[in-house]
């Protein structure tokens, strides 16, 4: 538990500059709903998978290293959270390929924390996509999620199956 509230802090306060893509809700909100649906759907209770759920966008997108993130919560966390990091030296598409060719690859905690992330930001581009993204770039994104999931280990039913029942809801509608 203390463990999960120190992730939940040094998240908001790396994020606390940023915002999701609809320019309006701050960024700490996708995190703690990654940890969440973990939590929720998925029926995880383990610490640092749910620290490592907080954390998993800090060395991508914040100034955070590895190097803080081992010592403040431990190689376990760190591990996954580098896992789920892609290196943003290499190009967009170039990045957007490697989350699906990387996948099969990817340990058991952190492909959990991966099927989460990407049920958070479909969620989200379902409900309110980005203000610029017309229909035909959401429904990329959609297929491009799908492909990286489907990529992945089959690792928790409930999350998986939660993951391709929003893609079944969206294309129906
Ligand atoms: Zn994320």
């Amino acid at each position: 538990m203390n463990l999960v509230l120190k992730a939940t802090q040094f998240a908001a306060l790396k994020h606390r500059n940023q915002r999701r893509k609809d320019g309006k809700t701050p960024y700490i909100i996708h995190p703690i709903s990654v940890a969440m649906i973990l939590a929720e759907i998925g029926g995880i209770d383990d610490p640092e998978i749910l620290s490592a759920a907080l954390l998993h966008d800090t060395i991508e997108d914040t100034n955070t290293s590895a190097k803080e993130l081992d010592k403040e919560f431990g190689s376990t966390v760190r591990k996954i959270v580098e896992e789920v990091t892609d290196n943003k030296k290499l190009t967009f598409s170039k990045r957007k390929q490697l989350q699906i060719d990387k996948a099969p690859f990817l340990s058991k905690d952190a492909t959990l924390v991966k099927i989460a992330d990407k049920i958070s930001n479909v969620s989200d581009v379902i409900k309110s996509p980005p203000p610029e993204w017309d229909q035909l770039r959401c429904d990329n994104y959609i297929d491009w999620a799908e492909a990286v999931i489907k990529n992945c280990q089959k690792v928790n039913k409930k999350l998986e199956k939660h993951f391709f029942k929003l893609l079944t809801n969206y294309r129906e509608e």
